[in-house]
Order: C-alpha cells, then sequence, then structure tokens
C-alpha cells in the first residue's frame, strides 16, 4: 500500500487481468518516479503474478468501503481493470467514485466478433449454456473460470476437459472431468492441439472478449467445432479505453489538471 504521507500522487488499480498487470508495468514505467500505484486484487488466485508497485488483496466491503479505502489512501485517480465478467466490483467502483470524487475510467476489452465461418451460439447465463450443452457436443472444453462450473454438474453423460489457471484443492462438482492447468495467453497450434488430443467436440466459453484467449476461437473454428458463448453482463457506464497506452494518457492528463 501506498504510504499515507507519501508526496506522490496515487493510482488505485482494480485488477485480476492480464490488461491490469499490463497498466501496472506501463504507469510504473512511465510515471513511477513521482506515482505511487496500487494493485487491488479480490484473492481468488493463490499464486497471482508479480507485478510493480503495491498489491492489496480482498474485497473492501461493497461500494461504501471502496469509497473509504480511496479517501483514506488519497487515491487519486482509479482504474476499473477488472474482468468484463465482474459486474459488482465494476458497479461497485462507479458508485465509489461518485460519492467520493475520485475520478475513474474504465480499461475494457474489446468484444469478439464471430466471423462468417464461425458457429457460435449465445446464451446468458451459464444454467442457459448448461442446459443447452448436450445439444451441441459431448465432450466440452470448459473455458469459463473456476467460479461458475456448478452449473454444468447436472450434465452426468458428459466429459469436461476444465481449463483454469490454478489446479483446485478440492474436487469440481462434475462428475466426470479432467482439469488442464494454465494462464494465457495461448497460441492456436497449443488449443487446437489440445482440443484434438482431448477429441474435444465442443467449446464453452465467455464472452470476455481481448486477444489472450481469443486463439481458441481460431483452433475451434479450423476444427469446424460449436462453441457455446455465454453473453456478457452490461458493460459499466462512464468513460472507457480499450488498450493500455490510453489508459496510461488518460491517468498523466488527470494528474496534470
Ligand atoms: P465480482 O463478482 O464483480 O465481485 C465480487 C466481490 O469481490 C466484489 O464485490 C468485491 O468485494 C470483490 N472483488 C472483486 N474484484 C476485486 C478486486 N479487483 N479487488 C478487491 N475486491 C474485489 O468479481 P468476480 O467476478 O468474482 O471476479 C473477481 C476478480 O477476478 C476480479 O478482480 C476480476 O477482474 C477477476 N476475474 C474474474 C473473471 C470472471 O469471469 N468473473 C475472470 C478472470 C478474472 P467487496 O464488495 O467486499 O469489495
Amino acid at each position: 500500500m501506498a504510504a499515507p504521507n507519501s508526496s506522490k500522487r496515487h493510482v488505485l488499480i482494480l485488477g485480476g487481468t492480464a490488461e491490469a498487470a499490463a497498466l501496472a508495468e506501463a504507469l510504473d514505467a512511465d510515471l513511477g518516479a513521482r506515482v505511487d500505484i496500487t494493485t487491488s486484487l479480490a484473492g481468488r488466485t493463490r499464486a497471482p503474478r508479480a507485478l510493480p508497485g503495491h498489491v492489496r488483496t480482498g474485497g473492501f466491503g461493497g461500494a461504501g468501503g471502496l469509497a473509504q479505502f480511496l479517501t483514506a489512501n488519497r487515491v487519486s485517480v482509479l482504474v476499473d481493470a477488472t474482468h468484463p465478467f465482474a459486474a459488482e466490483i465494476s458497479a461497485n467502483a462507479a458508485a465509489a467514485s461518485a460519492v467520493s470524487g475520485v475520478p475513474r475510467l474504465v480499461l475494457g476489452r474489446p468484444e469478439w466478433v464471430p466471423r462468417a465461418d464461425d458457429n457460435w451460439h449465445f446464451f446468458d447465463t451459464c444454467a442457459a449454456a448448461a442446459f443447452a450443452l448436450p445439444r451441441f457436443g459431448r465432450r466440452a472444453f470448459l473455458t469459463i473460470g473456476a467460479q461458475e462450473i456448478e452449473a454444468f454438474a447436472p450434465l452426468a453423460d458428459m466429459w469436461f476437459l476444465v481449463r483454469l489457471i490454478e489446479r483446485p484443492t478440492t474436487p469440481l462438482a462434475l462428475c466426470d472431468y479432467k482439469v488442464v492447468a494454465g494462464r494465457g495467453p495461448f497460441s492456436e497450434d497449443q488449443e487446437r492441439k489440445l482440443m484434438t488430443e482431448r477429441r474435444i467436440d465442443v467449446l464453452v466459453s465467455k464472452a470476455s472478449g481481448g486477444a489472450a484467449t481469443a486463439a481458441k476461437l481460431d483452433a475451434a473454428r479450423q476444427l469446424g467445432l460449436p462453441v457455446v458463448m455465454i453473453r456478457r453482463p452490461p458493460a459499466p457506464e462512464g468513460p472507457t479505453v480499450y488498450d493500455v497506452g490510453a489508459a496510461v494518457d488518460w491517468v498523466r492528463d488527470r494528474l496534470a489538471s
């Protein structure tokens, strides 16, 4: 955490994504001499990647707790660089910014756009996707993260290859599965090899967007596989950029004003 008596300005990044890590690195390189950088993590990952600057971990206690944190730690600007599916923390960031007056930027991820030769099927929730999944295949590559896997638990006749950042410490709520641990980015070759070796016949993905995990979609297209895609929640409102360089510019401008 930034020292309370530091004369430097303080930037808080709400993180847990590759973009947040890249932003911390870019801010450190560009403004590190005059800015304290803190990245906030929810604490879902046991061994998060190394980050420059300060790292704090765990919830703030809702929007009110985050607003208090901003004030108590003399935060000058807030960047919400969380995952597009992390809707609660993004809503809290918007509310805390409004209450505290600390300017907020959203560092978003560009949406994936299906091509004419893609075979994507969209669903609003993991539960709806799970209900429909047996229509598309029997051996699914499940790439939705750890939190909502239970939605697929009723599918006793399906086999799952589950990709997670870290190996789980307790069994997953699935009947028949194998875990493959790994943090992106992955190449199209790696993805195609994995899906071929495991005889995957359907890919399940959140519509997360961005480049780091898009290769699985290219591989699915190459292999002619259907993709069951879970739609994003509504994007947070307010100023939004889609690349780290633009976020650095925004922070620099805000600190100058
Ligand atoms: P969420 O549902 O929006 O947030 C639930 C609660 O977790 C928040 O209200 C907040 O607790 C706490 N929290 C979330 N992100 C935080 C952060 N960066 N720093 C401090 N507290 C945080 O979020 P989620 O979907 O569980 O995602 C948690 C984290 O994992 C996020 O940082 C996100 O960027 C990352 N992530 C999520 C996904 C995904 O698919 N959802 C995928 C990849 C990475 P309080 O209300 O107590 O402050």
